[in-house]
């Protein structure tokens, strides 16, 4: 049975997370395989090191000089390595990202080094085998992360070695260069190593005893989640909720293998168990709440549009023209409504309204913007009535006015639209008359 545990830059942003990592691990004879961040913030006002790699690498590549934050990463190793005691050095390490930061430095190269280093670090710490995930990961001619490739190298890999450690967040381009995931993406790394070797779990330590029902900056103190599928996952993600990146869902998913939210802080806390498929009922008849500011609509309206087959199409090609993903779609007698986030619209705008009246011919074209979505998502709300008069009285209590209502057939998600000044505090009723209410 084999476990894999990732570890985030806050389990290991000094000399005692590094300590508490190492009891995680010895606390279980089948956590064999380790991912780690780069280290992060100890503190609020802190540095994570990866900012700081950046910055390194804005300044040499303008011809400037880099040493004040590059001493402040080897500062930060050299600090771990002494706090652990440890009888080693990344000397020969940091001497290489310096020349080539000064011969010729690349964005995705030196960020990788935050990783890279702190997977020495924790190799040498306890003992196991370092793996450069340059050796094991890989992207293809497009960029995109390439599966078969990574699979097949990686698990032949992963079989030669009883313990090991594989630095997160990068890989090997096409090219032969160094090419990082997109920020935050050791998670995904974490998870391509656990379906590479057929894990049981895959384990993401982190600072939180697992994913909130609701975002702590709105709701003070959410409950924590105990199961969540991937599938509500993904539509709470989508909505804005974080801890983990979206993309590291789909490698385990693939293989069938669950992901478990720890805490590094509190291990003995059981976290939140994402899965495939769960009898386990949810706690609430939601699982979560997530949502997002800043929506436009653009009501299009015609007499008889039904009667026309292609009005839809027309009006849909509009915006595909533009690449502007719809976000959207709701329908009436008379009417179609569409949504778009105002960031991807807002540029575009005459001239896909322009385009729309040409192309559909339009009685009227109404364009509000300033609308907020919010998804309350849970696989329970489809075997009970009354969830979504529920939604809409605690938002009528609260005074809010809802702009759109869209509920999906499969029952696992009711958006709502209201106007942004109305978000936090129609997020704060919807979480107090499920979770308050049913606690
Ligand atoms: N260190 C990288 C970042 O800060 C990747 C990660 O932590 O997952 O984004």
């Amino acid at each position: 049975m084999i476990k894999v545990v990732k570890f985030g830059g806050s389990s290991l942003a000094d000399a005692k997370q590094f300590q508490k990592v190492r009891n995680i691990i010895e606390s279980d004879d089948s956590r064999v395989y380790a991912v780690p961040s780069a280290p992060g913030k100890r503190y609020d006002a802190d540095i994570k090191i990866t900012d700081l790699l950046y910055e390194c690498y804005e300044l040499a590549s303008t011809g400037k000089n880099f040493y004040e934050p590059f001493l402040a990463v080897k500062d930060r190793y050299n600090e771990i390595i002494l706090g652990l005691g440890l009888n080693f050095s990344l000397k020969d390490s940091f001497d290489e990202i310096e020349n080539k930061l000064l011969s010729s430095p690349e964005k995705d190269y030196t960020a990788s080094r935050g990783e890279y280093l702190n997977g020495l670090v924790m190799s040498n710490y306890l003992g196991w085998d370092f793996i450069d995930a340059a050796d094991v990961i890989f992207f293809d001619e497009n960029g995109n992360f390439d599966s078969a490739k990574t699979n097949a190298v990686l698990s032949s890999e992963l079989e030669k070695h009883e313990h090991a450690v594989i630095p997160g967040f990068y890989g090997t381009d096409f090219d032969g260069k160094i090419k990082t995931f997109s920020r935050g993406g050791s998670d995904i790394t974490g998870s391509i190593v656990a379906a590479a070797c057929r894990a049981v779990v895959y384990e993401n330590w982190t600072d939180v005893s697992g994913l909130l029902t609701a975002d702590p900056h709105i709701v003070s103190n959410p409950a924590v989640m105990r199961n969540i599928t991937y599938r509500e996952l993904r539509e709470l993600a989508y909505m804005g909720a974080s801890v983990i990146h979206e993309d590291a869902i789909f490698p385990v998913k693939k293989a069938g293998i669950p992901i478990n939210i720890r805490n590094t802080n509190k291990p003995e806390d059981p976290g939140t168990w994402i899965v495939e498929n769960t009898a386990r009922r949810s706690k609430y008849t939601i699982t979560g709440i997530a949502g997002r500011k800043n929506f436009c609509s653009i009501v299009i309206a015609k007499d008889l549009m039904h009667s026309q087959p292609d009005f839809y199409r027309k009006v849909v090609q509009c915006f595909e023209e533009k690449n502007i993903p719809l976000e959207h779609l709701l329908s009436g007698i008379d009417t179609m409504t569409v949504i778009v986030h105002e960031s991807k619209f807002i540029d575009n705008e005459q001239e896909i309204l322009s385009r729309i009246s040409k192309l559909a011919q339009p009685e009227s074209l109404e364009v509000e913007s300033g609308i907020s979505l919010i998804a309350v998502v849970g696989r329970s709300m489809k075997s009970q009535t009354g969830t979504a008069s529920k939604i809409f009285s605690a938002l009528a209590d609260a005074r809010i006015n809802i702009r759109m209502i869209d509920q999906g057939a499969s029952e696992l998600n009711i958006i709502v639209g209201v106007l942004n000044e109305d978000f936090e505090r129609a997020i704060r009723s919807i979480y107090h008359i499920f979770v308050d209410v049913e606690k």
